[in-house]
């Protein structure tokens, strides 16, 4: 048996970096608006003369709120077989004001806390229609969430 190719699930939202995983956006050089995904322009109405460059967000953030995927949502969602409910979550990074909704990485849905510590991670999502592992970012609470 060889092992499964593996693939990202969308190009260009986050990479593995030498420092971890990372979400990848913009941030404006004139005003340090920060945008994820990445933005070509910048949406601040008092920025004159936007640059937008290239920049890397997380891993670390705080649950703003959460709640349990309760039904196996339709294609082209991937999820794993058989179908078990998941969190999601909305999370405010602690090195942006930005707020990102991610799929949350843990074994009991329904027992993640709002205001509890995650932390970025790449995980699994399930098999894609080709066989291989479809990757992803997710956010897993973290055992010491102070
Ligand atoms: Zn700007």
């Amino acid at each position: 048996m060889t092992q499964a190719e593996t693939v990202l699930s969308v190009e260009g939202l986050f990479a593995q970096t030498a420092s971890g995983p990372r979400l990848l956006g913009s941030s404006c050089a004139r005003c340090k608006s920060a945008y994820f995904p990445r933005s070509e322009s910048c949406h601040n109405p008092d920025c004159s003369d936007p640059e937008m460059q290239d920049a890397q967000f997380g891993p670390y953030g705080r649950l703003w709120s959460v709640t349990t995927q309760g039904y196996q949502p339709p294609a082209p969602v991937i999820t794993q077989e058989p179908y078990s409910p998941y969190a999601v979550g909305f999370i405010d990074l602690d090195d942006q004001p930005l707020r990102v909704v991610s799929r949350l990485r843990t074994d009991s849905p329904d027992e993640v806390k709002v205001g509890c510590r995650v932390k970025l991670v790449l995980a699994p999502l399930g098999l894609d229609d080709e066989g291989r592992e479809v990757v992803s970012w997710q956010f897993e609470p973290m055992e010491n969430d102070e």
